[in-house]
Order: structure tokens, then C-alpha cells, then sequence
């Protein structure tokens, strides 16, 4: 099989297909030169093309996407998000670092927040906070690690308890929680479109238009289907599927995880989703298992990790199912209307990979779970190393930096054994 130097997915993405259909921008058909190129139309692809034409008006940007806005994970995630990314292995002595941090996301969310209002994208954001919760004893620690922290760096939380939890989301299966205020939930198929639709008339946009060869030759040439790019400078805001060209190969792997929505829930069963009208939930392990309340009436369960290519998509709808029945046994004849992977980067010590790759080529990737706020930071900032405005090292003092990883086959087997110590661990938080 050809390799491909993008993600495919096996099934449509479930947000994508509860809205209204959208007409893609043209693929390019024809040899242009530009200033800038950036390669990907997810949150850090748009950050970048924004911030450059903030800082750089008569710059010429062109932004490439391989699929469809609203195909890709910008599209495909939980849509978690807000000013206060706290990692959920936070502990007390990186008290400081998460307030640095923390420095940077409330920028970029505020820009973000900004962008949506500006260009009134509807996209049912809503800061209804996040349940953090824990199933087992382990869990329960690692979270009081968080609740510290919290209280330390001053961020608004409350702590739950199995009772408090069971009114809120209808499932009597975490023993303990935090409530944290300030998360947001939203449509990200509605917010990455819309942040697309809005981007300034002049930067253009190609959708079905993946890059498949990068060269260099007096500047930087991109190969699509249909065109060839020809540019001084171009950004990779691809996520681990730079590595297809080379890059950044031992510094991420890709990871899909799932999600899936359920059908709608009749309206006299709608007390089983709990008292709240609408809520969220995050594991307090990795590898555990993240839940919404869609709307009035859905569910949304996101579980289960593979290693650089999708599961049979059998096994991951009855494990899927099986994570949603142990939760509400009584809602096990509810069924899933639409099931998806996304892929994440995954990078071995949770920090990104950001900045100058070599002249004229600059990066960014390995958000993980988080790239709605730190997708759109990095970004942000991409675009301002890359017109010589932005500081590297305080952006990599910041968050760290991706390290080494090994290569194949050492990578795959390293990812197995990891996965089952970590899956041990997680147990009922899965
Ligand atoms: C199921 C799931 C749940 C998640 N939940 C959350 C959450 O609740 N909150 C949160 O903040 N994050 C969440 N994430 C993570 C989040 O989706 C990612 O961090 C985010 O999408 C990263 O944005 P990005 O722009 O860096 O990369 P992407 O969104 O992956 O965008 C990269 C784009 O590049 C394109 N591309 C790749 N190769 C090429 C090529 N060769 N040529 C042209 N284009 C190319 C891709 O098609 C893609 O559109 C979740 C992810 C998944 C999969």
C-alpha cells in the first residue's frame, strides 16, 4: 500500500456529521510562489496563518490541508478546553512551571475567545467546568496531587464525592472528583470550520490538497496533486505526520484514540443523565476514559489508544460499548449513532515539539490531548519566531521540549509494554 504522508481515518468524524454540510475551499490546480507556506488546517496550522498576517500585512500565506476542515483531529476531539491547561499528573513541585504555563495558555485563549466573537462562530461554547474523576484508589491520589495545586496556584475547584458525582452525571462509578470552574466545552467540527471560514480574505486556503514531497531547492518546494508551492518559508502544523518527510522521526508517534456519540436518549430516560444539564468528565490517568453530555439528550464516550494505525473498528466499538455500559448499566440498550478515531502525537515526556527545524522550515506538534488552546499557542508563537519576532527559549524554557524516542522496532514494542504497565494502572479508569 502506498504510504501516505497524511492521516485516513475509516470513519467520518461524528461532529462533522451533526452539522449542516459545508462546501471545501478548491484544491490547488495550479504552480504558485508565496511567502509563506504552512502545511495543515487544524488549530495550530490557522493559529500560524492568523499570526502572521497580524505581524506581517503584505506577507503572501498560503495554508494546505489534506482533507477537509472538520475531517481532521481539529474536528475529531472532545472539545475540552480553557485558559488553565493543569496536566493531570500535576504535583506540587511543578507548582511554578504550571503558573508559567498557565501565562501562556490565558494569552492564547483569549486571543482564540476573541477570534470566535469577532467572527461570531457558533460553535455552543459553553464554560460549564470539568468533572476530573477518579474510579480507583490510585486515581483518587494522583487527583488530590491536582487539587493541590490548584489550590496553590489559586484556580477555582471544588471536591466531589462519589454521591456528588452520581447526582451531577447520572453513574454512581467514580469514587471522587474535582470540579474545576474554568473549562470550556464545545463543537470542535463547529469551531475548527468556522475558524477557517474566518480567516482573512487574503490568506489562501486549499483543502484536498496534501503535501506529498518537501524540497529544498532555492527556497522551498512543496509537491501536492496539482500544483507545486514554491516559498521562502513554510511551517509544519502536521502534528507526527511530518515524520513522513523525514523530521522530527524520533521525537513523536502517532497515537489514534476514539470517540463515539450516542443516538439520541428518549425524554424519559433523560434523569439518567444525571441532574446537570450539561457537564464533562476527564480521567485522572492517560489511558482512562473522558465523557460528555451532548445536548439535551447524547453521550459521548472517548477511549482506547492504538500505536500509529487505527484498531479493528469491531473491537473498538464493543470496547468502546463496554466502557459506557460499566458506567450506566441501566442505559446498556442505547446505541452509538457515530463512532471515529482521531490521531494525537504523542511525544515520551508530554512536552512539545516546537521552533526551527532547519532555514526556512519551522515546526510544531505533539500537543496531545490539549491542542485546542496549546495548539492554537504554539502556533501563535510559531508565526512570530518565524518573522524573527518570537523567543525560543522562553517558549522551550516554558513547556520543555520533545525528547528522544527510539526508533523501530524498539518504538512499537517500548509503546506495548508501556501501554500494558500503564493499562494495569489505569483499570477501571479505562
Ligand atoms: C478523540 C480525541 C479527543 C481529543 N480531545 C481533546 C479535547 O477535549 N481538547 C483538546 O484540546 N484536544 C483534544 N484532542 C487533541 C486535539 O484534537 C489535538 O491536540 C489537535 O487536533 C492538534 O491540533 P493540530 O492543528 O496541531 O493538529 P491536527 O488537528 O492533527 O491538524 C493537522 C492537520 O494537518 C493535516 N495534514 C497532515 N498531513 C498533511 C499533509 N501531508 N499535507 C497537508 N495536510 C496535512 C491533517 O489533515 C490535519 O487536518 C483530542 C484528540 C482526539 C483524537
Amino acid at each position: 500500500m502506498e504510504k501516505l504522508t497524511y492521516p485516513h481515518y475509516t470513519h467520518q468524524c461524528g461532529w462533522n456529521a451533526m452539522l449542516p454540510a459545508r462546501q471545501p475551499r478548491p484544491a490547488l490546480n495550479q504552480d504558485i510562489s508565496v511567502d509563506y507556506a504552512v502545511i495543515g488546517a487544524g488549530y495550530t496550522g490557522l493559529a500560524i496563518a492568523r499570526r502572521l498576517r497580524e505581524l506581517a500585512p503584505d506577507a503572501t500565506i498560503a495554508v494546505l490541508e489534506a482533507t477537509t476542515v472538520g475531517e481532521g483531529s481539529s474536528a475529531r476531539n472532545s472539545g475540552f478546553t480553557g485558559a488553565d491547561v493543569l496536566p493531570r499528573n500535576a504535583s506540587i513541585e511543578m507548582a511554578d512551571k504550571a503558573r508559567i504555563q498557565s501565562g501562556f495558555f490565558t494569552e492564547a485563549f483569549e486571543w482564540l475567545m476573541q477570534i470566535i466573537r469577532d467572527n461570531k462562530i457558533d460553535c455552543d461554547m459553553q464554560q460549564v467546568g470539568s468533572i476530573r474523576a477518579a474510579a480507583t484508589e490510585r486515581g483518587e491520589a494522583s487527583l488530590r496531587n491536582v487539587a493541590e495545586v490548584a489550590r496553590v496556584n489559586q484556580i477555582a475547584h471544588t471536591v466531589l464525592s462519589r454521591e456528588d458525582i452520581h447526582r451531577r452525571i447520572g453513574s454512581a462509578y467514580y469514587r471522587f472528583g474535582l470540579f474545576m470552574s474554568d473549562t470550556w466545552l464545545l463543537q470542535p467540527a463547529a469551531l475548527i470550520r468556522g475558524l477557517a471560514d474566518a480567516l482573512p480574505k487574503d490568506i489562501a486556503l486549499y483543502e484536498n490538497t496534501p503535501v506529498l514531497k518537501l524540497c529544498k531547492r532555492d527556497g522551498w518546494v512543496l509537491e501536492t496533486a496539482n500544483g507545486v508551492v514554491k516559498c521562502r518559508n513554510v511551517a509544519f502544523a502536521t502534528n507526527a505526520f511530518i515524520r513522513k518527510f523525514g523530521y522530527l522521526k524520533s521525537r513523536m508517534a502517532t497515537i489514534y484514540t476514539y470517540a463515539a456519540i450516542t443516538g439520541e436518549i428518549p425524554d424519559d430516560r433523560l434523569g439518567e443523565l444525571g441532574e446537570s444539564p450539561a457537564w464533562g468528565l476527564l480521567p485522572s490517568h492517560r489511558l482512562g476514559t473522558t465523557l460528555r453530555r451532548i445536548g439535551r439528550n447524547r453521550l459521548m464516550v472517548r477511549s482506547l489508544y492504538a500505536h500509529e494505525a487505527e484498531l479493528d473498528a469491531k473491537e473498538a466499538h464493543a470496547k468502546l460499548k463496554d466502557r459506557f455500559e460499566r458506567r450506566w448499566p441501566n442505559l446498556r440498550g442505547v446505541q452509538f449513532e457515530y463512532m471515529w478515531a482521531g490521531t494525537t502525537a504523542f511525544t515520551m515526556n508530554g512536552s512539545p515539539w516546537w521552533g526551527r527545524v532547519e532555514d526556512g522550515l519551522y515546526a510544531s506538534g505533539g500537543c496531545n490531548g490539549s491542542g485546542i488552546t496549546k495548539g492554537t499557542m504554539l502556533g501563535r508563537h510559531l508565526a512570530e519566531l518565524m518573522l524573527g519576532k518570537g523567543d525560543h527559549a522562553r517558549m522551550t524554557s516554558a513547556m520543555g521540549t520533545a525528547n528522544w524516542i527510539a526508533p523501530e522496532p524498539f518504538r512499537t514494542i517500548g509503546f506495548n509494554i508501556i501501554s500494558t504497565i500503564e493499562s494495569r494502572k489505569a483499570g477501571l479508569e479505562m
